[in-house]
């Protein structure tokens, strides 16, 4: 079963400039007029790191959080140029952080750096959003579960705090494709991972599991008819405050 309380999450990757925070500004008003509904989801944005400082600074009391789309493998101050830490993120106040993403993955970041990621990032008391996903020949050769089982299994550990970690299942094939898997094989998929955490990382805790790849305020109509998901990762329909705003609207109409 999922839990009730549902994840709206935005992905900006490579996007926005500091005037951006207006599409913050207009999310945060349809939330607090959403009295009907708003107690039942969290909205989580994700900017790129340029501004991740100011816009968790002017949303710290608000209810839209920030998080981190990534973060260095190794922890505090070093001789990495170019690189943010996880200390350092978390002391510009951000508290949630997507780790894992396949256009990260694509880039040469394979399940070793990803667990170290992990570890470092719930050291610091984050809460990570692992995201893992197939891509098109894994899914061709029927390989999902076993491809999203290898992710976890390479980078989780039974000891952690599974309240600290959102997985975030991404089909490759499906992010900024308009191409979505069926419900049956979406639920097939989301009850295996189920299946895993629960088995194999011994997980006793309902954990939240969103979906990513393709979500917008037409899509959102599908998606919402799909049981035991807690929420959508989104990326392209992020960037409008009008399209994340749609897709609130539409999954609680
Ligand atoms: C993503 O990149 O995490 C994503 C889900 O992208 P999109 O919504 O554009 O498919």
């Amino acid at each position: 079963m999922s839990s009730s309380l549902k994840y709206f999450v935005g992905n900006w990757k490579m996007f926005g400039i500091p005037s951006s925070i207006k599409i913050l500004d207009k999310i945060n008003s349809y939330f607090l007029k959403d009295k009907k509904n708003n107690k039942k989801y969290k909205i989580l944005i994700a900017p790129p790191l340029t501004l991740i400082q100011d816009f968790s600074k002017k949303y710290r009391n608000k209810k839209i959080l920030i998080s981190a789309q990534n973060c260095f493998y190794k922890d505090k101050f070093g001789s990495y140029t170019g690189s943010v830490s996880p200390y350092m993120i978390k002391n510009v106040g951000v508290k949630y952080i997507i780790i894992g993403h396949s256009e990260n993955r694509a880039q040469g970041e394979t399940n070793k750096i990803i667990k170290e990621k992990v570890l470092l990032s719930l050291k610091n008391n984050f809460t990570v959003l692992l995201c893992i996903g197939e891509n098109i020949n894994e899914k061709n050769k029927k390989l999902t579960s076993k491809v999203l089982n290898s992710q976890l299994r390479n980078v989780l550990k039974k000891n952690y705090n599974f309240k600290k970690i959102i997985i975030a299942y991404e089909p490759v094939w499906s992010i900024g494709s308009g191409k979505t898997p069926t419900n049956n094989e979406l639920t097939k998929t989301i009850l295996s991972i189920r299946k895993f955490l629960k088995n194999s990382l011994k997980t006793k805790e309902h954990i939240k599991i969103l979906y990513g790849g393709s979500v917008d305020k037409k899509s959102i109509n599908y998606f919402k008819s799909i049981k035991h998901l807690d929420g959508f990762l989104i990326g392209g329909a992020s960037k409008s405050s009008k399209n994340f705003i749609d897709i609130i609207k539409n999954f609680y109409k």
